[in-house]
């Protein structure tokens, strides 16, 4: 590394380091970025892919997190075109499902609100007779089914795309590199890493944690002790089945327990997502289960009738991410989907942790985070501007 002492040393190569790295490399403020495996390799490459305002959190209101996530799906949509794409969204209402047609009209009229009636936020009801283009989906029982707009992207390649932004305006990344423990002083941090078979010092004006599913490990390592967030960690799978859908994605709710479930086509396959079931291991070691697979696969051969003989052996695959919750006795579906942030002291933190989220709003947690830290930091000059500043596209 060129030099030992940063800035803005961040811990995590998942969306919300890279996001808080580009940020703070944007405001000018020199950054180290470690990661200890691969950019992604936690649950930013496991996710549904979705940068969505987030349809299901109008029923548990949580209409700020929505607004947020309609607005950074435009901006996205603006400075990653080649990876953010809008596509059409189907829900099918059958006579049983829990979800009236005036429901979801209410729903859909409010996202369109919120996502300040753009064009992009218009919805409708797909015609009677075109029922047959979509997909062999179920027709029996059938009441209506909604279209409207969403974008997929690619969860791994959009973090790569973000941190390779970040460094085109300075930042440094070490990885594999595996942050050990910090020292807080008076004025920013001694911060210890392993990288190259060595270990390292330098310093950090902030230390941010973005672990995702190790926070708490991180914070073990920092002294003195840090209070962070009460934290639980939901497990979320996903199946990959052989076969692509055309006509787009589908949000359909689980026969079983009306929970809702994304089937959405994937590099020439089908992705079925997700399930949220409590994880309490090592997260270096989450990985699908059988229940899950099966779960996921009932969902789909309820609504999908072609694959009425698929088998869990069929899956072209399967993978799992954890999301990180706050601490709490409801079931993780309806639980708070925002971003916590929380620092070692109110003036001139230290320390800023970055807890939970959601992919659709890294560059909303990260300009957040910049502010929450620019006090502790020399004034800099601004480099860019994250709402209008394209990304920088690594997978050509
Ligand atoms: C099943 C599922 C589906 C989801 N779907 C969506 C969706 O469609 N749309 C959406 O907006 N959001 C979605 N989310 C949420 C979103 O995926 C997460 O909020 C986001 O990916 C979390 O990113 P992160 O950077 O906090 O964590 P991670 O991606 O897990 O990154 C943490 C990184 O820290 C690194 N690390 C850990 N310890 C150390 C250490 N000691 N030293 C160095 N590095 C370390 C890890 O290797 C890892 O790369 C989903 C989440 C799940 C679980």
């Amino acid at each position: 590394m060129p030099s030992a002492a940063w800035d803005v040393v961040v811990v995590g190569g998942g969306i919300q380091g890279a996001g808080v790295a580009y940020a703070a490399a944007a405001a000018g403020y020199s950054v180290l970025l470690l990661e200890k495996q691969g950019l992604a390799a936690g649950t930013s490459s496991k996710s549904s892919k979705l940068i969505h305002g987030g349809l299901r959190y109008l029923e548990s209101g949580q209409f700020g997190l929505v607004h947020e996530s309609l607005r950074e799906r435009r901006i996205m949509l603006d400075i990653a075109p080649e990876l953010v794409r809008l596509k059409p969204f189907f829900v099918p209402l059958y006579r049983n499902t829990r979800r009236h047609p005036w429901q979801l009209r209410v729903g859909l009229s409010l996202y369109a609100l919120l996502g300040g009636f753009s064009a992009s936020t218009r919805f409708g009801t797909v015609a009677r007779k075109k029922w047959g283009q979509l997909d062999g989906l179920q027709t029996r029982n059938l009441r209506t089914v909604f279209r409207y707009h969403d974008a997929q992207t690619d969860d791994a390649a959009l973090t790569r795309a973000v941190v390779r932004t970040a460094q085109s305006l300075g930042a440094e990344v070490a990885m594999p590199a595996r942050f050990l423990g910090a020292q807080l002083r008076d004025s920013g941090a001694v911060v210890r890493y392993a990288h190259q078979d060595r270990e390292h010092e330098c310093e950090a004006g902030v230390l941010i944690s973005a672990a995702g599913a190790w926070a708490a490990e991180v914070a073990a390592g920092i002294s003195p002790a840090l209070d962070i967030p009460a934290l639980d960690l939901v497990q979320g799978t996903h199946v990959i089945v052989p076969g692509e859908l055309d006509s787009g994605l589908y949000y359909v709710e689980s026969p079983r327990d009306g929970r809702a479930v994304f089937v959405m086509p994937w590099h020439g396959q089908t992705l079925v997502g997700t399930t949220e079931t409590r994880f309490r291991g090592n997260p270096d070691q989450v990985q699908p289960l059988t229940a899950e697979k099966h779960y996921l696969v009932s969902v789909l051969r309820h609504y999908f009738p072609r694959y009425a003989t698929l088998g869990v052996r069929d899956l072209a695959g399967a993978f799992a991410g954890l999301r990180v919750l706050p601490a709490g006795r409801g079931h993780a579906f309806h639980r708070s989907r925002e971003t916590l942030l929380s620092t070692d002291r109110v003036d001139r933190p230290r320390f800023l942790g970055v807890y939970g989220g959601k992919l659709t709003g890294w560059r909303a947690t990260a300009e957040q985070v910049v502010r929450r830290i620019a006090g502790s930091l020399p004034e800099q000059r601004v480099r860019a501007d994250t709402r209008q500043h394209r990304l920088v596209m690594t997978d050509d």
